[in-house]
């Protein structure tokens, strides 16, 4: 049978979190610019109703994320001026929006690790949580299906999922790995599953990342991807 490895999609294949960070500064200028605010408590704002809603039931939707930059500039204004600015709200939904749209650079070397692993006999398969739409877009953009086996997305990341996956790839618990950059969507439910897990470093991600700690530790760590091939070394495959 296989060895089997899940890859996390967002800061393990793809680069994400540059552009959320860049939307978050944009923004946080524009509420800065219509209140008087400093442009650091603006984005400190948009950052505490952003990382609240994601608990809320919009979680990880299309229209949270933008929504969450809205209600930041509503609150903000609402404060210095006495009622919310619709057109500073719009403009904020936008400029959140627009990451859905965003280049999304796949990192260097990551389709030629693709290769060699499943050159050595790897099933892949890209397991991944967010929008369908959105994670879409990404996948077909860089036309990931070619490269691996299967594609899973969705809205939350569960041991329970985590079963499934396994079950409908028909994988070797013994020899399956799973591969991502957060500790609670990519260790700590392959661990609870019985398999083993790679910590990718965040990079830019690292700050979102906080707010979902986990004290699960990981198999192994690697700096990036395209580093695995070494990590779990090809002769491990028959
Ligand atoms: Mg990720």
């Amino acid at each position: 049978m296989k060895p089997t490895l899940f890859i996390d999609l967002d800061n393990t294949l793809l680069e994400c979190g540059a552009y959320y960070l860049r939307a978050s500064d944009e923004a946080a200028s524009v509420i800065a610019g219509a209140t008087g605010m400093s442009p650091k408590a603006a984005k400190d704002l948009i950052n505490a109703i952003d990382n609240a809603a994601v608990y809320g039931p919009q979680g990880f939707s299309r229209d949270r994320f933008p929504s969450s930059f809205e209600h930041a500039a509503h609150v903000a204004t609402k404060i210095y001026h006495g009622k919310p600015d619709m057109k500073i709200g719009v403009m904020c939904y936008d400029i959140a929006d627009g990451v859905f749209t965003a280049e999304y650079a796949l990192y260097d070397g990551v389709q030629k690790a693709l290769t060699e692993l499943r050159e050595a006999g790897w099933q892949l398969v890209i397991r991944t949580k967010g929008d369908p739409e959105v994670q879409e877009y990404k996948i077909q953009k860089h036309n990931l299906r070619d490269y691996v086996d299967h594609v899973f997305i969705s809205l939350t990341k569960t041991a329970a999922e985590f079963e499934a996956y396994i079950t409908a790839v028909g994988a070797d618990k013994a020899t399956s790995w799973s591969i991502g950059d957060s500790r609670k969507d990519d260790i700590e439910p392959a661990l609870a599953v019985g398999i083993k897990a790679i910590l990718i470093d965040p990079g830019s991600n690292a700050d979102w990342q906080k707010q979902f700690a986990s004290d699960k530790e990981p198999t192994l760590h690697a700096a990036r991807f395209a580093d695995i091939v070494n990590v779990l070394g090809i002769t491990y495959v028959v």
